[in-house]
């Protein structure tokens, strides 16, 4: 069981310090799943700045189920989140999925994710423990949370201490309605487990952008730390989950639901 009080994951983006935790104000993560080209993750990037989140979300390097779907832009599309956080302001999120690539992606992330499928590659887990940026590990899709903890552990073990844990949604049987099962059970589950920030990715866990606002508010009246939210200006065109992603407009509307919530702690 956790031992002491809740650590604080501060992150330094261009408009300043953010702090995931506990005790803070909710982080708000959004952007596309990947990086498409240069118009949309500026303009994604000014929409979602401006309706208040403070990290832009956008994969350079996309683990597809199949090696025929679009496996993102790479090096080039680190270079287009370099530059949509220059405009923005926003901190940067983007994931890493080969370690080879760890230090290029360090150089333009603000914050370093793990995706799903490689929660337990435990060298790629020392290796984003051996670097000093925060990291954000997802938790697999088959994962259990003792099994999650100890991903975790990898990286403290390693030398970073800054983890932000992210629900993104289990593998359970039906996959007909929704894409995964949201376990929001690991808000309160994770508080009384570990002192590390707790951040859900209602966008994966349903799959469906007409049911992300109704999870998200679920999530904050449940007391995590932090929402990521797939946004696309153009979802019908997206080369990645733009059945999940929410319109800029609808984002804006969402964020302004969410403060009426307001963040349980
Ligand atoms: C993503 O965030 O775009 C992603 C691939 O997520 P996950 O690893 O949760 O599937
Ligand atoms: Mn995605």
């Amino acid at each position: 069981f956790r031992h002491g009080e809740a650590s604080e994951v501060v992150v330094n983006t261009p408009d300043g310090p953010v702090v995931f935790g506990e005790h803070h104000p909710l982080v708000v993560v959004a952007g596309p799943c990947s990086v498409e080209n240069e118009e949309m993750i500026v303009e994604t990037a000014r929409r979602v700045k401006a309706a208040g989140a403070q990290f832009l979300r956008g994969g350079a390097y996309k683990p597809r189920t199949s090696p025929y779907a679009f496996q993102g832009h790479g090096e080039s599309a680190l270079e287009l989140l370099a530059k949509a956080r220059e405009v923005s302001g926003l901190g940067v999120i983007t994931e890493v999925m080969d370690a080879s690539d760890l230090e290029r992606i360090a150089e333009v992330a603000d914050v370093i994710q793990v995706g799903a499928r490689n929660m337990q590659n435990f060298s790629l887990l020392k290796k984003v423990g051996a670097q000093s940026k925060p990291v954000l590990l997802k938790r697999g899709m088959s994962a259990t949370i003792e099994e999650w903890l100890m991903a975790a552990e990898y990286i403290l073990a390693a030398g970073n201490p800054n983890v932000i844990f992210c629900e993104r949604g289990i593998r359970t049987f039906d996959r007909q309605y929704t894409r995964n099962t949201l376990d929001l059970s690991v808000i309160p589950v994770l508080r009384k487990l570990t002192h590390l920030p707790i951040m859900i990715d209602p966008s994966h866990g349903v799959g469906w952008s007409e049911f992300v606002p109704s999870m998200a508010m679920g999530a904050i009246a449940s007391g995590c730390d932090s929402l990521m939210i797939e946004v696309h200006p153009y979802p019908a065109k997206a080369l990645s989950d733009g059945p999940q992603s929410l319109t800029p407009d609808r984002f804006d509307k969402l964020m302004q639901e969410l403060a009426v919530i307001g963040r349980a702690v």
